[in-house]
């Protein structure tokens, strides 16, 4: 789960590295007595949970009560990145002498946590890394030991010629060091981490990716989430006993067992198809729950074909087809279907969808490459 810039600021504070100090509103009249209550100079920035707002437009400095009220009105509504901004962040606007990136991840190829820090900080910090990943010094750190200070002021000294600076650097590093393992992240990033016109240093952005696995062990945190649109639909497939997630293929997958399910996934990529989701319904063959995965497809507009993939084990067959005949009625599903279905009962199971005129295949292999088929535009197999 991700939390906003407002959020992550307010985080980073607890941990005492040192931010703004704004206030989040939501509306026009917010941000001017927002303004008011800071004093002017301020920064009016969109809170969207995607990066980029400054080049869309979405950060600007107000100095006066018009300026507030322009840039407000403004940015509140718009699209960002397809994400609608519903509130902003109005903090104190300060003078800027250079930005600095510091971050700290999950590093799957080294296995284990790492910071990132480069004196090439501000918008484009995966443009450094495409063209001049040398800007970046990466230190792996040992994830029971965590950051020590030696590695933070070698870090802190390779973008810091000054020791005052350098040292505050430090301590911020180390503090976000703090912050990213009490709070189970996979992400908590500093972009820019400003040095000011009057040399103190400043988390201008801040971003925050909680590990959701962990997100038992911090109530509190779990309370700050702010529903995505597109997370919505996972949280409510989780509350039927689905588990979902969308990506941005046209091949619907409806399949019981996670293993199974990532398998299809990758057999119909392997085939050269997109798949729409991964969507696991589980050992039970619950009519209803068929139903529930089947409105959860037809609800993404870029499903072209639904492809279903059961291998019937304690799940019976002649129970999953059932259930699947009762979901094509009540769905009137209009998209062409595959379905692969074999294990327990699969004869009676094939009878049950041929009565219904639903063709059914045995192979998983020959199902994916009807789903394809069937996609248009997905591939000729
Ligand atoms: P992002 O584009 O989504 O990463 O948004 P940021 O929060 O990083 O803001 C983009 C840019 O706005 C920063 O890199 C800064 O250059 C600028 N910016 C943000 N806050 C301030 C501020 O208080 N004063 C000034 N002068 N610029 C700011
Ligand atoms: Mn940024």
């Amino acid at each position: 789960m991700k939390l906003m810039e407002f959020q992550a600021k307010s985080l980073f504070s607890r941990y005492g590295i040192p931010v703004p100090g704004g206030t989040m509103v939501e509306s026009v009249e917010g941000a001017l007595e927002a303004a008011e209550k800071i004093g002017l100079p301020v920064v009016v920035k969109a809170q969207v949970m995607t990066g980029g707002r400054g080049k869309a437009g979405g950060v600007k400095l107000a100095s006066t009560r018009d300026e507030v009220r322009t840039h407000a009105s403004a940015i509140l509504g718009m699209d960002i990145k397809g994400y609608e901004v519903k509130r902003l962040l109005v903090d104190p606007a300060v003078k800027i002498a250079r930005e600095l990136y510091v971050g700290i991840t999950m590093d799957r190829g080294r296995g284990c946590p790492v910071l990132m820090v480069s004196g090439e900080g501000g918008v484009d910090i995966e443009e450094v890394a495409r063209k001049t990943p040398e800007k970046i010094s990466i230190v792996p750190v040992d994830p029971v030991m965590g950051l020590q200070m030696y590695q933070a002021r070698r870090a802190a000294f390779e973008v810091f010629a000054e020791k005052k600076k350098a040292m505050s650097a430090a301590k911020v590093m180390l503090q976000l060091w703090s912050c990213f393992a009490d709070c189970d992240c996979s992400l908590a990033e500093i972009n820019p981490l400003a040095e000011l016109a009057d040399g103190r240093i400043e988390a201008l952005d801040a971003k925050i990716v909680l590990d959701d696995n962990a997100l038992f062990r911090h109530p509190d945190l779990a309370e700050m989430r702010i529903p995505q649109p597109d997370e919505l639909k996972e949280l409510r497939a989780k509350e039927k006993g689905l588990s979902y997630v969308g990506l941005d293929g046209n091949i619907g997958c409806m399949v019981n067992g996670a293993g199974l399910a990532m398998a299809t996934m990758d057999l119909v990529k392997h085939l050269g198809g997109k798949p729409a989701n991964f969507l696991d319904i589980g050992g039970s063959s619950n009519p209803q729950k068929v139903i529930d995965a089947m409105e959860l497809l037809l609800s993404d507009p870029g499903v072209e074909v639904i492809f279903i993939n059961v291998f019937g084990g304690i799940t019976r067959c002649d129970d999953v087809a059932s259930g699947l005949v009762e979901a094509v009625q009540k769905t009137r599903l209009d998209l062409p279907l595959v379905v692969r279905l074999t294990g327990t009962n699969e004869d009676e199971g094939r009878r049950i969808l041929a009565d219904a005129g639903i063709e059914a295949t045995t192979e998983m292999r020959r199902g994916a490459e009807l789903a394809l088929q069937r996609a248009s535009g997905g591939g000729s197999a």
